[in-house]
């Protein structure tokens, strides 16, 4: 077999890897050799030491070896046996195991045949001596010493078939190339290494170099990603306020707050300047940053250009294009909906006029950035980015005509993050809310108490309002959990809510949620019952209701985005968090967001807070995922990382003396 070039393969040229596991291997984002590479283990066994039954102490994970002893099974219910034993009479083992048929069960046997084990779990102090319960069991001793990977699965791939590839994968190592700058080589392992020891790490701290570098790698190229070419280009200078625009600001039926100003202010000399505009407006939601936009789009069309307004899902989309129709149509401005849930022939007429520039401002989801979509002449791109749109996604727009960029987030992050996190964009707070704001009005529940708040939802139900019921979601494609959620939403719909018209959507329903969501927005239904779905920028001003189950759940700047939602209309909302867990952890947490309305703080506690590896804290901040760096513990590293990138750009801005990065880039799953 030819060397060269093995890395890029496909997974088909590993031993033992046919059409059908390849299959396979796609649904882990396995699909070349050096994808394989680049797969790190979920977490590792440590087998670098064997103790013996007397050695072991409890509270940690071991692996212990020793003589099997007083082996028996019994059957403790239908089906379910209990097997015990002994090592050497020091540690106590159990097992349960399924079993309906006559006779002892697979593992009994098993184990009756041996005469000694070594068991891998996690040491609990007994009442006699300490015990392992359920602890994977060996009849010889595990090959692997040392701490052995744990890689994702997925049906028809084991562990050891994973370990297998690797182990063939790492024999063109030296195909990789190094890929960071010299003076963070200096503190950092070489890539090779690095990758060699992050699936076969000798020993913890060999991990946590391997680890280290390669998080330092990953933030690295992702910044390096996000800033690559953006400064030196030339932008379109935008022409100062003219009449259009003066228009526009006297039909605002309101004062506009002291920070809507200053926004105003920097995107005008952002967009009038002749460099491309890279602006973030930060603000909660309601707190006003649409005018903002629609004050650009004004500008953006004044001076004869196009704008493109990206945003994460269709509803929304249909949202903001008929809310714009609204405030610009007046103006004479043509507003246009571009959605992949749209007939073909509707979407093929939007891009031809489009591109003949009959349309002035285009509002849709990822339909916007296809090579089909062209422009006559973009010059402002927004995304309402909910932190839904990946740099990748970002860039794609910023392809169409290198437009000036406003990107409006509504998740507050603090500002340590939003300087590394978001790179190269210039960024405007938006604090103060529209002074008739009134905050919406907070409560911690108990359990016991989650009749009484369903029953005070019917009595507002009663009165015409409307209400939004929530479940948290770790992830919309875990299906065991989307299972259980929509389980209970449809316990509650048919039990506590049956009063009241309900509707159910959650993330994977595709367009009847739609049509649930438009129903519930024009009154037809009482309830909406939803999954996270709804966290994203819905306005239903006639939603005066929040209830959130398992608030402890979920992250608290996104409860606080969450209960936004209500108290958008002329009533004041009211929130209730529903809170499953009474660890005095939880409740401090909720208690924050219970007390404060201030987006910006509930960030900066959320960030103190949040353990590391809160994976739902993680995705809250909707960073890019990255599959290494963490964002609270490498914030060090991100500066490190950021720097670096930044340096090497102010010299080559678009990279022109490093072909080998700019290829590392196009193959980097930002
Ligand atoms: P965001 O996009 O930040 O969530 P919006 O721009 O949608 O917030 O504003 C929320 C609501 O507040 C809208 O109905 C908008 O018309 C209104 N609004 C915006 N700015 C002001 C202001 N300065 N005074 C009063 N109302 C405002
Ligand atoms: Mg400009």
């Amino acid at each position: 077999m030819q060397k060269q070039g093995m890395l890029s393969r496909p997974v088909t040229v590993l031993p033992g890897v046919g059409t059908r596991k390849a299959q396979s291997m796609k649904g882990l984002g396995l699909e070349t050799v050096r994808d394989v590479l680049f797969s790190f283990p979920r977490t590792y066994k440590d087998f670098q030491k064997v103790l013996s039954p007397d050695q072991v102490e409890p509270g940690s994970v071991q692996l212990v070896h020793g003589p099997l002893l007083h082996l028996r099974e019994r059957p403790i219910s239908q089906g379910r046996r209990l097997i015990q034993a002994t090592l050497g009479g020091q540690l106590g083992v159990t097992w349960f195991v399924y079993h309906r048929a006559p006779g002892p069960s697979f593992l009994y046997r098993k184990l009756q045949k041996v005469r000694e084990v070594w068991v891998y779990g996690i040491v609990k102090e007994g009442a006699l001596f300490p015990e392992m319960a359920s602890p994977e069991v060996f009849t010889r001793q595990p090959v692997h010493q040392g701490l052995m990977p744990v890689y994702p699965l997925v049906t028809g791939i084991s562990n050891d078939q994973r370990v297998k590839w690797v182990r063939e994968s790492l024999k063109y190592l030296d195909e990789i190339q190094e890929c960071l700058p010299q003076n963070l080589l200096d503190s950092y392992l070489g890539r090779q290494e690095a990758l060699r020891q992050i699936h076969f790490p000798k020993d913890w701290e060999h991990y946590a170099k391997a680890r280290e570098r390669l998080a330092c790698e990953e933030l690295f190229l992702f910044h390096l990603g996000l800033q690559r070419g953006q400064r030196q280009q030339e932008g379109f200078a935008h022409q100062p306020d003219g009449e259009l625009a003066a228009r526009y600001l006297r039909q605002l039926p309101f004062e506009l707050t002291e920070d809507q100003k200053e926004a105003l202010r920097q995107v005008a000399e952002d967009m009038e300047a002749g460099q491309p505009m890279r602006r973030l407006i930060q603000g909660e939601v309601g707190s006003g940053k649409t005018v903002v936009a629609e004050y650009g789009a004004v500008k953006a069309v004044a001076s004869g250009g196009q704008v493109a307004m990206m945003v994460p899902t269709e509803v929304l989309a249909r949202q903001m294009a008929q809310r714009l129709e609204k405030s610009l149509g007046s103006l004479g401005i043509r507003v246009a909906l571009l959605i992949g849930n749209m007939k073909a022939k509707e979407q093929q007429a939007v891009r031809e006029t489009l591109a003949e520039g009959e349309i002035d401002v285009v509002v849709g989801t990822h339909a916007l950035i296809t090579d089909k979509v062209e422009y006559r002449n973009l010059t402002l791109a927004i995304v309402d980015e909910q932190h839904r749109f990946g740099v990748r996604q970002r860039a794609a727009l910023l392809g169409k005509g290198n437009p000036d960029l406003l990107v409006m987030s509504a998740t507050p992050i603090p500002r340590s993050l939003a300087l590394t996190v978001y790179g190269d964009l210039d960024t405007t707070e938006i604090r103060q809310l529209p002074a008739n704001r009134q905050p919406v009005d907070t409560r911690l529940i108990n359990p016991e108490r989650r009749d009484d708040v369903y029953r005070f939802v019917l009595s507002r139900v009663k009165q015409g309002e409307q209400a939004y019921v929530v479940f948290p979601l770790v992830e919309e494609s875990e299906h065991m959990d989307l299972k259980a959620a929509v389980q209970e939403m449809e316990e509650l719909q048919k039990g506590l809510l049956a009063e009241a018209r309900v509707g159910l959507i959650h993330g994977q329903m595709g367009r009847e949620k739609d049509e649930v969501f438009q129903a519930f927005a024009r009154g037809e239904l009482d309830v909406l019952i939803a999954t996270t779905v709804v966290e994203v920028g819905m306005n239903v001003p006639n939603a005066t209701v929040m209830v959130i189950e398992n608030a402890e759940r979920f992250g608290l700047a996104q409860l606080h985005q969450l209960r936004g939602r209500v108290g958008r209309g002329e009533k004041p909302g009211i929130c209730f968090l529903l809170a499953y867990s009474s660890s005095p952890h939880s409740r401090e947490r909720l208690e924050v967001v219970r007390k404060s309305n201030d987006g910006f703080f509930i960030a900066e506690e959320d960030l103190r807070l949040r353990g590391p590896g809160d994976l739902l804290g993680v995705r809250q901040w909707g960073q890019p995922f990255f599959r290494l760096a963490d964002l609270q513990e490498d914030r060090e590293l991100l500066r490190l990382a950021a720097e670096a990138a930044r340096e090497l750009l102010s010299g080559d801005a678009s990279l022109q003396g490093y072909p080998e990065l700019v290829q590392e880039l196009d193959q980097y799953p930002i």
